[in-house]
Order: structure tokens, then C-alpha cells, then sequence
């Protein structure tokens, strides 16, 4: 990629150094680590293994002036079609252990909810039902206090293991971490969530399991899940529902290339096939402006946009 500010090669060997040479790939195409399935390529994708080469890996970035972004599922992300000319830190490969003590689960930030909400099921511990149906991963949710249905986040954690935007390590309770609809103290002041402990309640392993599998029907029916997308793409404006202004604007089934409001809950945009970030980006501006001409109200996008 033409537009590196930072020595490419220099910092690849450094990282594989820490990370181990097989651990560091340049050029990977983000399509493939995103739900969206959009994305061009990051200059190097690298994959720590554990909190300290995380930590050294980012000092690493630090050092070398490489712009840098850490992914977690990529379930919540739009990334542009020429990619990230920085450094993708990507936790869900190896940083992906879980114990349990005292019904207390710890799980390392590239756990996926799904693997969190099925291994609480396993054990008995109820509290993470909520969580089985979201794509993201542990770090990711705690980052914006994911929830659905009638939990999320917030009710469940009980502290997060993080590094700041300094370097330096920290634990922090449940209660200092601001979480509030869809934000954090994690995403504000760009901490990196190592791993977070989730207090649980001891349950009937098939109360929990009825509990995930109503959970999974109701998405099923009403969520476009064969289509890759990044969820609702639209944060819920005050005293509305966005899904409800997309369709009475009339734009269920508007499509820009490979991109659409999805026919079946408006309040998705989704990849038809082949969408590009540009096709994705026609659409969400093409909502955006309609819903404002129609209802006054200007939907603000929930995915986040990188590149
Ligand atoms: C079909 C579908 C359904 C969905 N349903 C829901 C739902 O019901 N409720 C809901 O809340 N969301 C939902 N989402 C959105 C998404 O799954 C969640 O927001 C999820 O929490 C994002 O996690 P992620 O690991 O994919 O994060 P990514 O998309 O990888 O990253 C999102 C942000 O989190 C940051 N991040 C990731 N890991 C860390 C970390 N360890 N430390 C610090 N920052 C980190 C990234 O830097 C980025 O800024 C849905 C998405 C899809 C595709």
C-alpha cells in the first residue's frame, strides 16, 4: 500500500518477533474478518496470543508511529474498499481462553459471545443468555455494551482486565466503566480489553438452554441472517425505532451495487452480493437524508467505519 506512514518491513519483523513470523500477515483482505464481508486489505494483520504480547504489540505500534486498530469479530464495522494502511490487532484468533471460578467466568477478549453464552449454559450459570445470538466478541461487546432482548453487558460484568491508552495495566469495576446504550469508558478513552470476568447465577441447564433457544427463534424470524451485514446499522434515535422510520420512509429494499435495506428488517443494511464499502456508504447516506426529509429525524450510523 502506497499510503504507509510507517516502515512496513520494520515494524512485520519486529511483530514477528513477538507474535511469531506466522502470526503476522501483510496485506490480509478485511472481507474476510468482517460480517459485512466489505473491506480492502490491512498492510499488517497480526495476531497477539496472550496479554503480554498484546501489550508489546501495541507499544510496538506505538514506537514505530504505526496507525493501529483493534478487531475483534468485525460484526459492528464498515471498513473502506482500500483498506487500513495501519496495523489490524486481531484478538479472536488466540486470545480466546475461558475459566470459571465461583460462578465467576473470565474470558480473554477474542472469546465470541456465542462460545462465552455456551460455556455459562455448560456450567450452569445463567446471565449470559442474552448474548448467544450477537456475532461479537467479548472485548468488542464490552466496548459498547452490547445487549439485546432483555439483557445486556452491564448487567452481567463485573470488571474488565484493560490496557490503557498509555501502556499501562489495569482492572476496572463494572461501575467506573460509564457503560450506557451502546458506550463506554473503554471506547472513550481508547482502552483495550484484555479480558473480562462475568458474574453469573447458578441455573438449570435446560432453563438456560430454553431461554438461548427462544432467544435464536425470535432473531431467526425477525433478523436477515443468511445475508452478511454489520446488524442494525442505525443507532435507536430517541422516541423512535429505526427500523420502523426506514420502512414507513418507504426504502425497504433500496439498493446501491451490492448493498440494500434489507426486505426483511429495514433497520439492516445487508450485502446482497459483491457490496462494496461505497455501495454501503450510497445507502446508509440515501436513508439517512429520506428518514430526515420525511420524519425530521437524522439517523446516526451504530456500525463504525474504518479506513
Ligand atoms: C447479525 C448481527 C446481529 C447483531 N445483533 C446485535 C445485538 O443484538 N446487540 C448488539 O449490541 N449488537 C449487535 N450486533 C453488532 C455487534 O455484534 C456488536 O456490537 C458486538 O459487540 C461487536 O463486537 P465485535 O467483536 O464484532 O467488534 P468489532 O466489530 O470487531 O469492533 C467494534 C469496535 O470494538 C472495538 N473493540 C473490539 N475488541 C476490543 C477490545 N478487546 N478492546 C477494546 N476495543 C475493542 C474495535 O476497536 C471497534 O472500535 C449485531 C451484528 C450482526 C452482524
Amino acid at each position: 500500500m502506497s499510503d504507509q506512514a510507517f516502515d512496513r518491513n520494520a515494524l512485520a519483523t519486529r511483530l514477528g518477533t513477538i507474535v511469531g513470523a506466522e502470526h503476522v500477515i501483510r496485506d490480509e483482505p478485511l472481507s474476510e474478518h468482517t460480517t459485512f464481508e466489505v473491506g480492502g486489505p490491512a498492510a499488517l494483520f497480526v495476531m497477539p496470543g496472550n496479554a503480554d504480547e498484546l501489550s508489546t504489540v501495541l507499544e510496538a505500534c506505538r514506537e514505530a508511529a504505526a496507525p493501529h486498530f483493534v478487531l475483534g469479530c468485525g460484526s459492528d464495522l464498515l471498513v473502506a474498499d482500500k483498506g487500513y494502511p495501519g496495523v489490524i490487532v486481531s484478538l479472536t484468533e488466540r486470545l480466546t481462553h475461558m475459566e470459571a471460578h465461583d460462578n465467576v467466568l473470565v474470558c480473554e477478549a477474542g472469546v465470541s459471545l456465542k462460545n462465552a453464552a455456551a460455556k455459562a449454559c455448560e456450567l450452569g450459570l445463567g446471565g449470559l443468555e442474552f448474548a448467544c445470538g450477537i456475532p461479537g466478541s467479548v472485548g468488542g461487546a464490552c466496548f459498547m455494551n452490547a445487549g439485546a432482548y432483555d439483557g445486556c453487558i452491564a448487567d452481567v460484568l463485573q470488571a474488565v482486565d484493560v490496557l490503557l491508552a498509555d501502556g499501562s495495566l489495569a482492572t476496572i469495576g463494572v461501575d467506573d466503566l460509564a457503560l450506557g446504550y451502546r458506550k463506554s469508558r473503554i471506547a472513550d478513552e481508547g482502552m483495550v480489553v484484555i479480558s473480562a470476568a462475568f458474574g453469573l447465577t447458578p441455573t438449570d441447564r435446560p432453563q438456560i438452554q430454553a431461554k438461548m433457544d427462544d432467544l435464536t427463534r425470535r432473531r431467526e424470524e425477525k433478523q436477515p441472517l443468511e445475508l452478511p451485514s454489520a446488524g442494525s446499522t442505525f443507532k435507536r434515535p430517541e422516541g423512535y425505532f429505526a427500523g420502523k422510520l426506514i420502512s414507513d420512509a418507504g426504502l425497504k429494499g433500496w439498493r446501491s451495487g451490492g448493498a440494500a435495506v434489507s426486505e426483511k428488517h429495514a433497520g439492516f443494511v445487508v450485502n446482497v452480493g459483491g457490496a462494496s464499502a461505497a455501495d454501503v456508504h450510497a445507502v446508509i447516506e440515501h436513508v439517512q437524508d429520506e428518514v430526515e426529509r420525511q420524519f425530521g429525524v437524522r439517523l446516526q450510523p451504530e456500525v463504525r467505519f474504518l479506513g
